[in-house]
């Protein structure tokens, strides 16, 4: 359930791919009592890491835990980026890597630091 910087899905062929009905999904799952709690909320710690230390901030209340907000982490992926993504916060970096040759696909995740929720948000081609 997850998120494994390691083995992303195939980049989107149009562009762009939104994960908001699978995660909308889980949630409900969630909500009905298929899933508990831990089976969502299972962020690896570099995920809540990075989270904290290195995301965009939203006002966007955690669906599970409502104690917090959540946070969305990006990962680009692509040719001469270490295989796990590199985890990038700032337009400074993201027009860097638009300037080079070849397709990045970023993957957005939304993560709740507190509970440790998270779910792919969407995929894009940069
Ligand atoms: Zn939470």
């Amino acid at each position: 359930m997850g998120y494994v910087p390691v083995s992303p899905q195939a980049p989107p062929v149009d562009g762009h791919v939104d994960y908001r009905l699978a995660r909308q999904a889980v949630l409900n799952n969630f909500k009905s009592g298929g899933l508990s709690r831990l089976d969502i909320c299972d962020a690896h710690p570099e995920l809540r890491r990075a989270a904290t230390e290195y995301s965009t901030p939203t006002t966007d209340e955690c669906p599970v835990c409502t104690e917090d907000t959540v946070a969305h982490v990006n990962y680009v992926f692509g040719p001469r980026l270490p295989a796990h993504g590199r985890c990038i916060n700032t337009e400074a970096e993201f027009a860097r890597i638009r300037r080079r040759k070849g397709t990045f696909t970023c993957y957005v995740v939304e993560v709740c630091p507190t509970c440790a929720w998270n779910h792919l948000l969407r995929a894009y081609v940069l």
